[in-house]
């Protein structure tokens, strides 16, 4: 957890109480910001908070990762604590958001932020501003469908993106190949050890599964990539989250699978770019996510 504030620069940044349940979430956060804040005035107060959620109500349905968060009203209960208007939105939405008003989208009328790592998220900016549909939930791109037989992500949807191309479909896709005898350099690692990054490492050395297993992955995200061009024709594409590192193992495959599906013209039309913000970017999101909500300029966006 970050907190920032648009007038000293420097965020404030503690671990989340993720399994002490909300209160002392929401406590730890109120604290950062009265630190961060350093006694001045807080006018309002923005937060990105992984999904699903409610931004127009202020309600949490539900945060994967977290214990004991359900239905949670986190933006009254915030505004109780810190004495200013808060308003949430979805983490994957603040990142793409600083991506377009500060980093690699910067300037998009149509720009699509998709973040590829435990799992894949997104979000969807039309004419500059987000697009988050009539329940605040648009922009979920990891669940669109891939094929009738891939295995299922986190949420049970059989063949959907996230189920075949996340850090996590990665990693489990080379544990059972490795499980099933398949000859590779990582059948000599821990198995519990077998994550996109150590898959990563093995296929830079020109190990075969795991140069397969990468290059499956980014054909899948490519055609979803295919798809979402020919629905939305955005000028940006930026892709983001943990395993951009891969580079070229995901991205190269994800390219030529992209140019299989999309139109030519809004193919060309549409810069495909890796987030130029990392792991700052959900923090950044969230300044900005507050300057558009309850005004002013941090000096870093003027
Ligand atoms: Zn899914």
């Amino acid at each position: 957890m970050a907190i920032g504030d648009v007038t000293h620069g420097e965020p404030i940044v503690r671990d989340t109480p993720s399994k002490e349940g909300p209160t002392a979430v929401l406590d730890a956060v109120a604290e950062c910001a009265r630190e961060a804040a350093q006694s001045a005035h807080i006018r309002g107060l923005a937060i990105g908070i992984p999904g699903p959620i409610d931004p127009g109500a202020g309600i949490v349905h539900d945060a994967p990762n977290m214990t004991g968060w359900n239905e949670v009203p986190a933006a009254a209960l915030l505004s109780e604590r810190v004495g200013c208007p808060v308003v949430i939105c979805h983490d994957a939405a603040a990142a793409g958001y600083a991506e377009l008003k500060a980093g690699a989208g910067r300037g998009a009328q149509y720009l699509l932020f998709i973040t590829v790592s435990t799992g894949i998220g997104g979000a969807l900016f039309i004419g500059g501003d987000l697009y988050d549909g009539a329940t605040g939930s648009a922009g979920e791109v990891g669940h669109t469908p891939i094929s009738d037989h891939g295995p299922p992500c986190g949420q049970g949807h059989p063949g959907c993106l996230e189920g075949t191309s996340s850090g996590t479909a990665i990693a489990n896709r080379a544990r059972a190949e490795v499980a099933a005898g398949r000859p590779s350099s990582l059948q000599g690692i821990d198995p519990a050890a077998i994550d996109a990054r150590s898959i990563a490492t093995a296929a830079n050395a020109g190990d075969a599964l795991a140069l397969e297993v990468f290059h499956d992955a980014g054909r899948a995200l490519g055609r979803a990539i295919g798809g979402f061009i020919n629905v939305l024709a955005p000028d940006v594409i930026v892709i983001g989250g943990g395993l951009i590192h891969a580079g070229d193992l995901l991205l190269k495959p994800a390219r030529t699978a992209a140019t299989e599906i999309a139109f030519e013209i809004p193919y060309r039309r549409c810069k495909i770019v890796t987030a130029a913000l990392g792991t700052d970017a959900g923090l950044i999101g969230a300044v900005a996510w507050a300057v558009r909500s309850f005004g002013g300029v941090p000096a870093g966006m003027r």
